[in-house]
């Protein structure tokens, strides 16, 4: 038989239909191995706790853990995997933004839209390259040499712009062992 692995897209904040139909549409026959996509149309408020006034962004950790939270109280505790897409900025630990984070052991990743809008006929590309490298993390792939490779780190438009879309061989030959 073979394993499907379901992903929920959950969106956060102000993320439009056409944003989040555009995330799944790119998602979709990505991965080594079936996957289902459900997307959720209506979008969670994230919390005030989440929130650094200091900084104006949030959390990218607590809106991981929060997401996870609402699956639990949705999904009981054999949730899916969900995706996060954030309209809002977020950052992580040292890093003075991220475009998205994963939390491994929560099966919770979210990805951050502001900056990847910036001249915005790239955006859609952009949402499905950083979406697709977030979920590589939470089936347990590490960043990747390969600069080309959707899995290889990006800290700006540039460096997401200039990695393809798709896994390099190696990512997905390590992705098929995973889920086969
Ligand atoms: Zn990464
Ligand atoms: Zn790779």
């Amino acid at each position: 038989m073979l394993l499907t692995i379901r992903i929920l897209i959950q969106p956060v904040g102000y993320v439009s239909p056409d944003e989040i139909n555009a995330l799944t549409e790119k998602l979709k026959e990505k991965f080594p191995f079936n996957t289902k996509i459900f997307p959720v149309i209506w979008p969670l408020q994230p919390p005030y706790s989440s929130y650094n006034i200091k900084r104006m962004q949030y959390d990218a950790k607590k809106i991981n853990g929060f997401i996870a939270k609402k699956r639990a109280d949705f999904l009981g505790k054999k949730g899916s995997y969900v995706l996060g897409i954030a309209g809002f900025d977020g950052y992580y630990n040292g890093l003075r933004f991220v475009f998205g984070l994963a939390s491994v052991d929560l099966k919770v990743a979210t990805i951050y839209t502001p900056r990847l809008k910036e001249q915005k006929e790239k955006y859609y590309e952009r949402l499905g390259k950083e979406g697709t490298h977030e979920l590589g993390h939470l089936f347990g792939l590490p960043h990747c040499e390969n600069k080309h490779c959707v899995m290889s780190f990006s800290n700006s438009i540039a460096e997401v712009d200039n990695k393809g879309e798709d896994f390099c061989p190696e990512c997905n030959a390590k992705l098929a062992r995973i889920f086969h």
